[in-house]
């Protein structure tokens, strides 16, 4: 009898019949790009028409792309190269559109590696993964996109984490050298200043054109998500102020389009996990809430181990007021004494009050705490510090690691005077 162990019968009967809000739930991951980029056409046309002469067989001008994250840059690069290919392919041009993510491929060696694989498609001769000197790499590369008799529109994101501007200075300079193909670069950046730190004849040549991605308002994000949602979801499945207040959130931190459309997909699993009809506002919300626990959480895990003890000190004093009935905010002063307790008892290097003063300023800067400099007038100025998440909730992810299982932190309260 198959009975018990039938997925429709056992645990996971509810959520298989549950109402199911999606009907497409790809359609709201960032890698998802749709066939039409509502409020980009502008952006569109103009990089179609700097890309034009490619179907004319001729090589575009360069060009350098420059927004803020979620502008949608990626996505129009994606979908004006998707389309030139296209053509091409149709009037019988041959284009290469080659897509790099500079914080993947970082080197020039891997990206000279990349885009010369792009043309090889036997494995044993494909260009390694390290090994070879830069010297033959560059020379195989120029050899190979010089028999593939193509356009070649070589797209670096993320450009700023390329390392060195070498790789930039040779492929700027690269036409020069072949007969039958031509290379043109589009460099994309969330970075306004990258520019300004390139070698001059870089930045001159990779800044033929400039496109400028401006952030998108309310009513803007409003379209996109409202596209997703009728490809994503059922129909009548959340509720219209839910979408506006996901845009609103979105444009008011800076027009992000990714960050409106992560608020939707979480509103939306928690719903559909609560078993609900309609995503409501409320979802939100606590959609809200759960990326910005995640974001903490990653930061926190991921910050060095003197800056975790001076973070666990100051929850800890944090808990301790609480305890006491007192206001939950501590000043730098007071976790320095519970810091360098904790250091003592754990035979661990103590940094100076200055150094910890510092990287309290980073776990600021990092969003994890807030601290406050005010001035106590003649006795100077001290900092009043509030852990962004509640104390508890940081302290589980802080308890996960070894140092901090084995820290006795009512021994540390008892040597601390609070006031
Ligand atoms: P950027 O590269 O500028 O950081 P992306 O192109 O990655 O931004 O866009 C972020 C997300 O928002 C992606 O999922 C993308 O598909 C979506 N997106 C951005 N702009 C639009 C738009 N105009 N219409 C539809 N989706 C968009
Ligand atoms: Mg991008």
């Amino acid at each position: 009898m198959v009975g018990k162990n039938r997925l429709d019968d056992g645990i996971f009967r509810n959520f298989l019949i549950s109402n199911g809000l999606f009907i497409d739930r790809e359609a709201l991951r960032p890698s998802y790009v749709p066939d039409f980029l509502p409020h980009r056409e502008q952006e569109i046309t103009t990089l179609a028409s700097i890309w034009a002469p490619a179907l004319r067989g001729e090589s575009p001008s360069n060009v350098f792309i420059y927004g803020k994250t979620g502008t949608g840059k990626t996505a129009v690069v994606k979908f004006v190269g998707k389309e030139l290919v296209g053509k091409g392919k149709e009037t019988g041009v041959k284009i290469s559109f080659i897509y790099i993510n500079c914080e993947i491929v970082d080197t020039q060696y891997r990206l000279l590696q990349n885009i010369t694989n792009h043309f090889i498609n036997d494995w044993s001769e494909r260009v390694p993964f390290t090994g070879w000197p830069t010297d033959e790499v560059f020379s195989k590369f120029k050899k190979i996109i010089d028999k593939s008799n193509t356009i070649v529109l070589v797209v670096l994101d993320e450009i700023d984490r390329l390392k060195g501007d070498e790789a930039l200075y040779n492929l700027s300079r690269i036409n020069s050298d072949l007969e039958n193909a031509k290379l043109s670069l589009v460099g994309i950046s969330n970075n306004l200043r990258f520019t300004d730190f390139l070698d001059p004849r870089v930045k001159s040549s990779l800044g033929e054109e400039n496109l400028v991605f401006v952030p998108y308002d309310t009513d803007q994000l409003r379209d996109i998500l409202n596209q997703r949602v009728g490809i994503a979801l059922k129909q009548d499945s959340i509720e219209d102020e839910a979408v506006t207040l996901c845009a609103n959130i979105a444009a008011q931190e800076h027009g992000d389009a990714r960050r409106a459309l992560d608020l939707l997909r979480m509103a939306a699993e928690i719903a559909e996990r609560n078993g609900s009809q309609k995503i409501s506002q409320q979802d939100v919300l606590n959609g809200l809430d759960r990326i910005e626990q995640d974001r903490v959480t990653k930061v926190v895990r991921s910050l060095p181990t003197q800056s975790k003890i001076i973070l666990f000190s100051i929850l800890s004093l944090e808990n301790l007021n609480e305890k006491h009935n007192l206001k939950s905010i501590v000043t730098t002063g007071e976790v320095y004494e519970v810091y360098k307790g904790l250091c003592k008892k754990n035979g661990l290097v103590t940094l100076t009050q200055r150094r910890v003063a510092d990287l309290i300023s980073e776990m600021d800067m990092l969003g994890i705490i807030t601290a406050r400099v005010i001035s106590k007038g003649r006795y100077g100025r001290t900092r009043e510090i509030k852990s962004s998440l509640t104390s508890s909730e940081i302290i589980n992810i802080l308890k996960q690691e070894e140092v901090f299982r084995n820290l006795k932190i009512n021994k540390v309260y008892g040597q601390t005077q609070i006031i």
